[in-house]
């Protein structure tokens, strides 16, 4: 079948640049709009997350600060630092590069910024109202994939849609906001009996299980749209997916690639709900 890629890069930049102009106009106004950046530790794929959420931020003309910590940081010193940024008027909002290391309680972190500040849409208060559906902010990857799919003419309405994988940070939410466009969500997981016989109904599968190139073409229906959440380094230093992409490719009708598809999406929704910040009054 002849498949169409789902372009990530150049619809990301097409949002980043929305952002900018929603950035000059509150700047016009005298509204100034900054990040608060926190990475604990020196882990160097963090790192790269934490230098490409700060060159994001200077692409959308909004500000950001950052706040590098050593290892050794502790949970109260973390927990007063997000504290004073809660307080800094300034700073429109905050995020916690994770994972922190293993002696500080990242739920304990999560709930200790503001939701009002809370951009990467983590904090129970803000998971709920999108589950509610209450305007706010939206959890970035999933946000993403939705907007990867409006923008590539891939309407959800009615649409079989199967999530596989239910983290917190992409699968459940990614169900949620599926389920908010009127798709027809099945959530898969680790226990799911038998996963082929439930992703190939699927018109729309998104796949984040953290699995390299796990889903092969005889997971898939004839015709389906395929977006892979899924990042992986491999040995000779290329990245790969959750799905064996040259394999499932000609059975769909559209596809993402990795790199170039979900990944820049997510900064991209970061820039916008932090946008979003400038604009609540
Ligand atoms: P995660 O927390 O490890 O969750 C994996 C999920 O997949 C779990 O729900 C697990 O089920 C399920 N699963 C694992 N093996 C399975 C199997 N054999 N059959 C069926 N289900 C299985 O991963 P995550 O944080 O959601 O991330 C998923 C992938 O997306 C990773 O590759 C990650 O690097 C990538 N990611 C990308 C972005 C981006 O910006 N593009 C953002 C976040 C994550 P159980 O719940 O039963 O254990």
């Amino acid at each position: 079948m002849e498949y169409r890629l789902i372009d990530g890069k150049s619809i990301s930049t097409q949002i980043k640049d929305e952002v900018r102009e929603r950035a000059r106009k509150l700047k016009a106004k005298g509204v100034e709009v900054a990040l608060a950046v926190i990475q604990v530790g020196s882990d160097p794929a963090s790192s790269v997350y934490v230098r490409n959420k700060k060159k994001a931020c200077e692409y959308c003309e909004m500000g950001s600060v950052s706040h590098e910590l050593p290892e050794s940081t502790t949970e109260e010193e973390l927990l007063s630092l997000i504290e004073e940024l809660n307080r800094d008027n300034k700073i429109g909002g905050i995020l916690v590069q994770l994972p922190l290391p293993g002696h500080i309680d990242e739920d304990r972190v999560i709930r200790a910024i503001s939701p009002e500040k809370d951009v990467d849409c983590f904090h129970p208060v803000n998971v709920g109202k999108m589950c509610i559906g209450e305007p706010g902010f939206l959890p970035c990857t999933p946000a993403g994939v939705i907007e990867l799919l409006k923008r590539s003419g891939v309407s959800i309405q009615g649409k079989e849609c199967v999530v596989l994988g239910r983290s917190n940070i992409v699968g459940k939410p990614m169900s949620m906001l599926l389920l908010r466009e009127n798709g027809t969500v099945t959530v898969c997981h680790s226990k799911t009996a038998d996963l082929k016989a439930v992703t190939k109904r699927a018109d729309i599968l998104v796949v984040a299980i953290g699995k390299p190139k796990f889903i092969t073409a005889d997971y898939i229906k004839e015709g389906a749209v395929v977006i892979d959440v899924g990042i992986h380094r491999m040995d000779d230093g290329k990245l790969c997916g959750d799905v064996d992409f040259d394999d499932v490719a000609p059975r769909c009708s559209q596809i993402t690639p990795v790199p170039g598809g979900v990944g820049p999406m997510t900064i991209a929704m970061l820039m916008q709900n932090l946008v979003s910040t400038g604009e609540m009054e």
